[in-house]
């Protein structure tokens, strides 16, 4: 066996085969095994010259295993052969390389592609020793294509049209693309070493977050759609990938995150969806949005007992317009006629095009039918200035409306939408320009208590709201210790109109804010000019409505006016229903409370006819229960009533709480009071109510009812009634 032939001329190249100390140190066979032991291929040659003394071929003196497994020829095969004979398909360019190296003794080294073994190669060729030529061959095809994948992948980086964000473990990020800057607005250099966080949006919440990073952390993956915020501030949603990139230890090491700008995708989407629920001309919802939309609303107003109303404009004789001026006309004037609707609405009514020249308006959340025909009336009334389309004479157009309400007409849109259509019917059959409810009692109603409006608004200006005063009885003494202030409206034509017949509509339409604090500061003022007379009065009641603690601050008002009147905070007791309880819940509480600590009484009228629980009521601090007048009408004839009013008497003492009887009439009455120990009296026995003239010192009843019960039960007053 040739053995392996190293020479000692010193060689240039440099490779651990020809390490110059393994000489002195390792014996042959040593280095015979360091040989077999090799990753690298190595062969060794003998030069073989031609006639002219040039090398044209090498005959193989050794090779080792590694050399072989890359020919795929054995040893016995190779050694005493010519390269040229076994391997006749070697790379040309390789020999013409091994004929340099041995011509001029230089050593060289090259990476070469292998068509044959399709593997690349680095091949070390020198001569050892005159005569003598070796090569080490490395298999370096993976390392290649590793480099190339690795270029690939850079290239794929820098081209994708995905931004991508390479972060470390802790989310800061170690390198971006091309796409990311181009996305996101932050430059590399911006980006580099900055934690992902700054393209955070703001838009989902810390739980949002964690889930992401759980999953993350769990199973190294992560996908879905994600709200971020671009350098400019601008937010936009994007499709992210997130993969974790594991060390040899199994540590997440690295973050990948690829990401797509999906915001045009949504924009389409968008765009999509308002085509398909929007009517292209007016650009306002068309029916089958007002259809959702009906649907959710009328799920939310049963749920809250919330009242809601439909209405259905039909614009009159609109055909005449389109026959005669053409539909283009038509629809310039459609646009127009959008915008007028759209300025006189509230953003939560819905306007709607259903068809044609027919318009809907979705009204949620209304308290009466009354604010559906307000709308309507407003709506008409924008519909009163002529148009002016450019071309054309001024036009004129109305409307007829139609309204439904939910749940009086029905709990499903197809029904409301069929009875406001009737309801269009109707108000087209009175000749347009009108609006009429599905039911004509209601109609009716509306139309009246509009007018009421219309006319209350006009007393208010015209100073035409007054006073007048009950007086209240106290038990013990028979004398006349206050007045329960009641509003009145002398109208030159009705007369005197009874505050039943206008405090709802005031209530309805807000008025009964401007009203009761004019109430407030008129009581005031007469008690404090009572009081500045000599009169000795105690109480002056003043009634508030519910819905007044909806429309003001009745407790800053109460200390304005007490302020501006002169008059003593104990002086004054306000009038309340339960209502307020029904109607603010645990607001109330507070509110009264802060009544409560101005100093002003409070007592509670009507007592009997509403809620009453007394638990509720001690939550603030009371000082009066009035009976309901229906208790003491019938107190007589009634026993249950008997019970009640007896009962609530005996409840309030308990409770010390006194007790007003209202609605006193007759001497019987009277004494069932007297029997039971109520504390103080008010009706029609001792006084109806007056104007602040009339106000007597003293009644007269007081005085007699005692030890004389009266037979007749005819008000026995002497003092002229003003009512
Ligand atoms: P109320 O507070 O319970 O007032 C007592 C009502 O009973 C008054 O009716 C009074 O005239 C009437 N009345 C008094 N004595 C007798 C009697 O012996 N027999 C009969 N049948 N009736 C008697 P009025 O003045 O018509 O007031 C009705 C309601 O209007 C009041 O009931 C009160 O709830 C409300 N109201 C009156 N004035 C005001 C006000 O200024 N603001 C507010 N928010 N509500 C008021
Ligand atoms: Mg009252
Ligand atoms: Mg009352």
């Amino acid at each position: 066996m040739p053995s392996v032939h190293i020479g000692s001329d010193p060689v240039k190249a440099s490779h651990p085969m020809i390490d110059q100390t393994a000489r002195q140190t390792i014996d042959e066979r040593g280095l015979r095994k360091l040989f077999d032991a090799l990753p690298s291929g190595f062969a060794l040659h003998e030069i073989l010259l031609d006639g002219e003394g040039q090398p044209c071929d090498y005959r193989f003196i050794d090779v080792n295993p590694a050399f072989e497994a890359i020919t795929g020829l054995s040893r016995s095969r190779l050694v005493g052969r010519r390269v040229r004979e076994v391997l006749p398909q070697l790379e040309p360019q390789w020999i013409e390389r091994y004929g340099e190296v041995a011509l001029t003794g230089d050593s060289q080294q090259f990476d070469d592609f292998s068509a044959e073994l399709e593997r690349y190669y680095r091949v070390t060729a020198y001569c050892p020793e005159i005569g003598r030529f070796a090569v080490i061959v490395d298999d370096i095809t993976a390392i290649r294509r590793s480099e190339e994948s690795l270029r690939q992948a850079a290239k794929v980086f820098e081209l994708t049209r995905d931004g991508v964000a390479i972060t470390d473990a802790s989310a800061r990020i170690l390198a971006v693309n091309h796409a990311f800057t181009q996305i996101t607005g932050y430059t590399s250099e911006e980006a580099i070493g900055q934690n992902a966080g700054i393209l955070k949006s703001g838009h989902h919440d810390e739980a949002f977050y964690r889930m992401v990073w759980n999953e993350l952390t769990s199973t190294g993956f992560w996908q879905g759609e994600l709200c971020n915020r671009r350098k400019t501030g601008e937010t936009y949603p994007q499709w992210l990938t997130i993969s974790a990139v594991h060390n040899e230890y199994g540590q997440i090491e690295r973050y990948i995150g690829v990401f797509t700008d999906i915001s045009r995708l949504r924009n389409a989407e968008a765009h999509a969806e308002f085509v398909a629920y929007h009517d292209t001309l007016t650009k306002l919802p068309n029916r089958s949005l007002l259809n959702i939309r009906f649907e959710h609303a009328l799920a939310r107003a049963q749920r809250h007992h919330h009242k809601m109303a439909l209405l259905i404009f039909d614009l009159d004789l609109f055909k005449n317009i389109n026959d005669s001026f053409g539909h283009e006309f038509g629809d310039v004037l459609l646009v127009a006629v959008t915008e007028r609707f759209k300025l006189r609405l509230r953003d939560e009514d819905t306007l709607v095009r259903v068809h044609g020249d027919e318009f809907a308006v979705l009204m949620e959340e209304i308290e009466v039918a009354a604010d559906a025909a307000v709308v309507a009336s407003d709506l008409l009334k924008a519909l009163e200035a002529p148009f002016r389309i450019a071309g054309s004479d001024e036009i004129y157009l109305s409307a007829s409306v139609g309204i439904s309400i939910s749940p009086d007409d029905g709990s499903d849109p197809a029904l409301l939408l069929r009875n406001a259509d009737t309801a269009v019917n109707l108000a087209k059959a009175q000749g347009g320009k009108t609006f009429c409810f599905y039911t004509e009692a209601l109609t009716k109603r509306t139309l009246e208590r509009m007018h009421l409006e219309s006319r209350l608004r006009r007393a208010i200006d015209l100073g035409h709201l007054l006073l007048h005063y009950q007086p209240l009885i106290e038990a013990r003494s028979g004398a006349v210790i206050g007045a329960e202030a009641l509003l009145r409206w002398y109208d030159p034509e009705q007369g005197m109109i009874a505050p039943i017949h206008f405090i709802p509509v005031a209530e309805d339409c807000g008025l009964i804010a401007p009203i009761g604090a004019w109430v407030l500061a008129t009581a005031c003022r007469q008690m404090r000019a009572w009081l500045d007379a000599g009169r000795a009065l105690r109480t002056i009641a003043v009634n508030i409505s519910p819905r007044q603690f909806f429309l003001q601050d009745v407790p800053e008002l109460l200390r304005q006016t007490l302020a501006d009147s002169g008059l003593d905070a104990r002086f004054l007791e306000l009038e309340i229903t339960e209502g307020i309880l029904i109607e603010h819940g645990e607001r109330a509480v507070a509110i009264l409370n802060r009544i409560r600590a101005l100093g002003v009484r409070l007592s509670i009228d009507d007592f009997g006819t509403g809620y009453s629980s007394l638990s509720y009521l001690k939550r603030f601090t009371i000082d009066k229960l009035k009976i309901d007048r229906s208790f003491i009408r019938d107190v007589i004839t009634d026993t249950s009533d008997a019970e009640i009013a007896a009962t609530i008497i005996a409840m309030a003492h308990s409770l010390s709480l006194s007790v007003v009887a209202e609605g006193v009439e007759t001497a019987e009455q009277l004494a069932f009071l007297e029997e039971h120990g109520c504390d103080y009296y008010q009706g029609y026995f001792f006084s109806r109510p007056l104007a602040a003239e009339c106000f007597p010192e003293s009644v007269e009843n007081s005085g007699i009812v005692r030890g004389h019960p009266s037979t007749e039960g005819t008000p026995m007053f002497t003092i002229r009634s003003a009512n």
